[in-house]
């Protein structure tokens, strides 16, 4: 997975209207629509690879985050879009073993 490209630029389609979204230091945004994706999550800087797995697959696996306890961690960032056309994030922990834990108590 080392492709190199001409251009340093990664080109992500909106999730709201399709559009191409204008990508700098700060994140994604697009024009049409106003909606911003910031590239800074707990703590950590995605980069455009990032930034686009998360537009276009609705998520994406960081790694190197930092919790408010200041204690590192790795989540699924999962974007959703509501009919309005907010955006917003969310982290999704995945067991490595596969169980769920109930919410109806041991
Ligand atoms: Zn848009």
């Amino acid at each position: 997975m080392t492709e190199k490209n001409t251009e340093n630029t990664i080109e992500i389609k909106c999730p709201v209207c399709g559009d191409e979204m204008f990508l700098n230091k700060g994140g994604a945004f697009c024009d049409q629509c106003e909606i911003k994706i910031w590239r800074r999550v707990a703590k950590k800087e995605m980069t455009d690879e990032e930034l686009r797995q998360l537009v276009e697959k609705g998520k994406v696996f960081l790694k190197g985050l930092i919790s408010k306890a200041g204690k590192e961690f790795e989540a699924y960032l999962v974007l959703s879009v509501s009919e309005d056309g907010e955006v917003d994030t969310h982290f999704e922990f995945s067991k490595k073993d596969g169980k769920k834990k109930s919410v109806f108590g041991d």
